[in-house]
C-alpha cells in the first residue's frame, strides 16, 4: 500500500495534541496509473489507423493508382483503417458519456448472416494474426434485437478474439437459445485468462497485466467495458469461460422479448 498523510496540531489546555492521519492511497495511485496508461494506448491506436490512411494514399497520389488493381487494394486498407478509426472514437465517446445512448430499435434478422457480413470485415485483421473465422450460427436462427447493439457487442468480442489468439488460431461464432434467452457464444483457442483477471476485465481500461501480451497487442482497455454497458442496457448478461493457454469463450445472453 502507498500512504499518505495529514498532521492536525490542536493546542488544548496548555497541551499540545498531534494527530497523524494515514489515509491509504494505493487505489487512488492505481487509477491514475490507469488513467496515464490509458492515454498512451489511445493515442497509439489513434495513430496508427492514422498512419496507415495518410501512408496508403500518399503511395496512391504519388503514382501507384495508375495500377487498378493497387488502387482497389489500398482503397480497402484505406477504407478498413478509418472503420477501426470510427470504431475506436465511437469507444471513447460511449465511454465519456459525450455521446448519449441513442434509443434502442429493435429489428428481426437472420443471425447467421448478419454474423457472417460481419466477419467478412475482419477478414484481413484475422490474416494478420494467422487465425480462421469460423460462423457456426444455423441457418434458422432469427432473433429479435437492436442491431447496433448486437454489432458493437460483436465487434469487441471477435476483435479481441483475433487479438489475443495464437498463430494457426480459430475464432467460433456460434448461437444457442433456450425459454427466456438466446445466446451468442465467441470462442478463441488463444492465450486464455486467469481466474483472479476475469472478474476485473469488465473494468474501465483494465488490461490483463501480462508484459508480454501487453507489449505486442495494443488496445485501450475500453472493449470489454462498452460490452458490459450494452449487455446491462438492454437487460442480458455475460459470462466467461477461460483456460490459459487453452482459450477462452465470451457468452452474451440476450432476453428474448415478446415483439408481438
Ligand atoms: P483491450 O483494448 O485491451 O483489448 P478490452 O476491454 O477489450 O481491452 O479487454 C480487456 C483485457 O482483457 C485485454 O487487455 C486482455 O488482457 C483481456 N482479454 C480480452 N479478451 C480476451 C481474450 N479473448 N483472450 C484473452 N484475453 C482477453
Amino acid at each position: 500500500a502507498t500512504w499518505d498523510t495529514s498532521v492536525i496540531y490542536n493546542q488544548l489546555d496548555n497541551n499540545f495534541h498531534v494527530s497523524v492521519i494515514m489515509y491509504d492511497i494505493s487505489d487512488i495511485i492505481n487509477v491514475k496509473q490507469m488513467q496515464i496508461d490509458f492515454l498512451r494506448n489511445a493515442s497509439h491506436e489513434l495513430k496508427t489507423p492514422v498512419t496507415a490512411i495518410s501512408g496508403f494514399a500518399k503511395t496512391l497520389l504519388g503514382g501507384a493508382m495508375d495500377d487498378r488493381k493497387t488502387l482497389v487494394e489500398f482503397l480497402k486498407i484505406i477504407d478498413q483503417q478509418s472503420t477501426q478509426l470510427t470504431s475506436l472514437i465511437q469507444d471513447v465517446l460511449t465511454i465519456s458519456h459525450i455521446q448519449n445512448e441513442t434509443s434502442q430499435h429493435a429489428e428481426t434478422l437472420n443471425l447467421r448472416s448478419f454474423v457472417a457480413e460481419r466477419l467478412q470485415g475482419y477478414l484481413s485483421m484475422a490474416k494478420l494474426h494467422d487465425v480462421t473465422l469460423k460462423n457456426e450460427i444455423p441457418e434458422s436462427a432469427t432473433i429479435t434485437v437492436d442491431s447496433k447493439t448486437l454489432l458493437r457487442i460483436l465487434q469487441n468480442l471477435v476483435s479481441n478474439a483475433i487479438k489475443y489468439n495464437r498463430p494457426g488460431g480459430q475464432v467460433t461464432v456460434k448461437y444457442s437459445v433456450n425459454d427466456s434467452f438466446w445466446q451468442l457464444h465467441v470462442s478463441d483457442t488463444g492465450i486464455g485468462i486467469a481466474q483472479k483477471d476475469i472478474s476485473r476485465l469488465f473494468e474501465r481500461f483494465y488490461r490483463v497485466d501480462d508484459s508480454r501480451t501487453k507489449q505486442k497487442v495494443s488496445g485501450t482497455g475500453l472493449g470489454l467495458a462498452i460490452v458490459k454497458e450494452l449487455v446491462d442496457s438492454i437487460g442480458g448478461a455475460i459470462h466467461v469461460k477461460s483456460q490459459r493457454g487453452v482459450g477462452s469463450t465470451f457468452t452474451v445472453e440476450f432476453p428474448i422479448t415478446d415483439n408481438t
